[in-house]
């Protein structure tokens, strides 16, 4: 296995208290035990976690003489609403979230007529520094824990169990990694995570394979160990670039791993995985929107597993970095198509919720707390996968 560099070496300071989602179910177990109660109990608080209860006076299949020390000790607090703001007709929530430090951080979950997506943060802030990107701009603050991951997704699920989205109750059916954060850059956490998304009940939500998209902008040590590692979710790079001297720039780790590395890993989780990997591409205006490089990407990319998505940039006021205009997106996706590249542009949503992301946080900054942002180029969950992505799968 390849040894991670000290890139992915975020700050340990702030780190939550321990909970059951952090452990495996043997940690659980052994901690039910210490607590002077039969390891069964750990199942049964993982239950109820996973289905979004936190209350202990609903958790009647424990005794009522231990639901607060168990609690207590496994199923502490970590999320707290700051608040919750919709769009699209009630269809879409972003839910602003305090962590037990003050960190702020964002999810967004979308209702489609199909399925249901939630948007999930793996940092507080980013420290990929990408000059477009509200989130890069403020830095890293911490990782965050697979416990606090795991329950913007768990909260989500719960929601939609619950009906608070328009449309009565349904069942989240898709996660997405696009939240603020690099998730690679969070490896271990979040590796941990897709294994509580992808467990059955009680030890998980019980996803899909191809219904979890894990985002990159290029950590290709981590897109290695992830392929090793054999879990077959769907890989999102963040390219925003066909050409190093421009994504240099864009995308400041370009300098340490370059596009041919970064599209080298990604054929490779590929051909491991049977599963077609995205392309996201933020197209913004006069920068990365020729024509030129359409034809750069287009080249690039013909005659592989891979599908561009194309996120017109969701401005953030004050910003110099602005959404290619129409003409330009039509034309970027037509030479795209004509070099045989699959390509979508996706619709995003929640734009007067800020969905241009940083807002919301910003607004919200807290004394001491830094400002934190969703990164721009985010939301709409990934392509429509193809046929051999499902049988990859084994669905
Ligand atoms: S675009 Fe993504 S990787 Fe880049 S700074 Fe923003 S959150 Fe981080």
């Amino acid at each position: 296995m390849t040894a991670l560099p000290l890139v992915f070496d975020a700050p340990r300071r702030g780190m939550p208290p321990r909970h059951l989602a952090d452990l495996t179910r043997e940690e659980a177990r052994a901690a039910v035990t210490e607590l002077g109660q039969p390891a069964f109990r750990a199942d049964q608080l993982a239950r109820h976690f996973y289905r979004g209860v936190t209350d202990p006076a609903l958790m009647t299949d424990l005794p009522a003489a231990a639901r607060q020390d168990l609690t207590e000790a496994l199923l502490p607090g970590l999320l707290t609403v700051v608040r919750h703001q919709t769009a699209d007709n009630g269809r879409t929530r972003k839910t602003l979230w305090r962590l037990h430090d003050g960190a702020l951080v964002e999810s967004v979950l979308m209702r489609y007529p199909d399925r249901a997506t939630v948007c999930i943060s793996s940092q507080a802030g980013c420290g990929m520094a990408c000059p477009f990107c509200a989130t890069g701009q403020s830095g890293l603050t911490r990782n965050l824990s697979a416990a606090e991951i795991i329950g913007q997704a768990v909260a989500a699920a719960a929601a939609m169990a619950n009906g608070e989205l328009d449309g009565g109750p349904g069942r989240l059916s898709n996660v997405v990694f696009m939240g603020m954060g690099e998730p690679l850059a969070n490896y271990a956490r979040v590796r941990k995570t897709l294994d509580a998304l992808l467990t059955p009940a009680p030890h998980g939500l019980g996803l899909s394979q191809r219904a979890v998209t894990v985002s990159t902008v290029g950590l290709v040590p981590a897109i290695r160990r992830l392929t090793d590692e054999g879990r077959n979710v769907t890989l999102a790079v963040s390219l925003h670039a066909p050409d190093d001297e421009l994504r240099d720039t864009l995308v400041p780790i370009n300098t340490r791993w370059k596009v041919g590395e970064v599209i080298d890993a990604a054929d490779a989780y590929a051909r491991k995985t049977g599963r077609r990997y995205s392309v996201e591409y933020a197209l913004i205006r006069d920068v990365n929107d020729q024509p030129f490089r359409a034809d750069l990407l287009g080249t690039l990319l013909a005659g592989r597993l891979a599908h561009v998505n194309l996120i017109p940039l969701n401005p953030t006021p004050g910003s110099p970095w602005d959404a290619s205009p129409l003409p330009a997106q039509r034309e970027f996706v037509a030479r795209l198509r004509a070099a045989g590249v699959a390509t979508t542009v996706r619709d995003t949503r929640g734009q007067d919720i800020d969905g241009a992301c940083g807002q919301l946080a910003a607004a919200d900054r807290v004394e001491g707390v830094p400002a934190v942002a969703l990164p721009t180029p985010q939301l709409e969950p990934p392509v429509p996968l193809g046929d051999e992505a499902d049988q990859a799968d084994g669905a």
